[in-house]
């Protein structure tokens, strides 16, 4: 039986990890093929347009070593967006689609274990971290309460999963149908619905260059999780009004007992308070909605989601 594997790799300004990184990659394939595990490999390095020398590398190692396939995107288009990009061709040309991050923080050695898992019959394999020592403890925190957001908003998720998966091909085309532009793959994953199982593994510290998620980029990331798939906000907007309507009815009695006992307050500060309390509340929810239209307004204009200038292929 023919088995043939494809690894996606995003990558934005990774000139710094990727000899280490093709280095690492090879052998692991080698091995698999001469384990009789698979028969084929390449690997997919997207390069979502780096400002460095990333692209040059790319197609020099596309010369010089085995499996290695380069797709050049014409401009940053982010790292979901990339990541489709690279499995959109890999979805022709391979029969299972391994997507991992450059800096290969997640350990590459389970990757037979995920193969395996196929093989036994599941059609997605997720990576998960079993701690997460190596991350700062503003980065394990947030990323905690993110994933319990997520999961009180009704979004399906794994726990500490992140876009370290194995996906059949089968599984990648019925992804890719997903046609949305606001993409939360590990969100999307799981809707896909296939037989599916976990593979643990340790996270490593990132071992060359600086991450490519900065506080502003990984706040966006979490607004579009939470709005892509999720429409409780705007429920919320509803409850909070429901809630002041009965406050408001409170404040009636109080006011009419006040002003029928004969001792009417001159109630500027209630007032004051009343109108920032409101107003604001006025503006929270006109935000909420503003993010939905903001979301609509993308999608219908249903823009491609990537450019690829040059494919690099064997
Ligand atoms: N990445 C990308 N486009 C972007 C930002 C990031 O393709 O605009 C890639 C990056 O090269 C890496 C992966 O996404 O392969 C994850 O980024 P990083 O390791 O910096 O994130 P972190 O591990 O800090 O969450
Ligand atoms: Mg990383």
């Amino acid at each position: 039986m023919s088995l043939s594997l494809g690894i996606v790799v995003p990558c934005y300004n990774e000139a710094e990890v990727l000899s280490e990184t093709t280095r690492r990659l090879v052998p692991i394939i080698d091995r698999m093929i001469e384990d009789g595990l698979i028969t084929d490999g390449h690997v997919y390095y997207v390069n979502d347009g780096s400002k460095d020398a990333t692209w040059s590398l790319i197609s020099e190692f596309h010369e010089n070593c085995a499996y290695v396939c380069g797709i050049n995107l014409a401009g940053n288009v982010g790292h979901q967006n990339a990541l489709v990009a690279g499995l959109e061709t890999a979805a022709d040309r391979d029969d299972i689609i391994i997507s991992i991050d450059a800096d290969l923080q997640d350990d590459i050695n389970v990757i037979p274990e995920m193969v395996q898992s196929y093989i036994e019959g599941n059609d997605i394999v997720y990576g998960v971290r079993k701690e997460r020592k190596t991350d700062t403890f503003f980065k394990r925190n947030t990323a905690l309460a993110f994933y319990k957001l997520m999961n009180s908003l009704g979004v399906k998720s794994v726990y500490n999963h992140a876009d370290y998966r194995l996906m059949s091909c089968r599984a990648v085309k019925q992804l890719l149908k997903f046609r949305e532009r606001n993409l939360f793959l590990r969100g999307i994953v799981p809707l896909v619905g296939y037989k599916s199982s976990c593979v643990y593994y340790d996270r490593d510290k990132r071992f060359a260059g600086e991450s490519k998620y900065p506080l502003s980029k990984m706040l966006n990331f979490a607004v579009d999780g939470i709005t892509s798939f999720s429409v409780k906000p705007v429920r919320m907007i509803l409850l909070l009004g429901v809630f002041f309507i009965l406050v408001a009815l409170g404040i009636l009695i109080y006011v009419l007992v006040s002003y029928f006992s004969g001792n009417a307050m001159p109630g500027w500060s209630s007032t004051i308070l009343s109108i920032w309390f409101v107003g604001g509340s006025i503006l929270i929810g006109l935000g909420v909605v503003g993010e939905y239209i903001g979301k609509i307004y993308i999608e219908v204009k249903d823009r491609p989601r990537y450019n690829v200038e040059d494919k690099l292929l064997k």
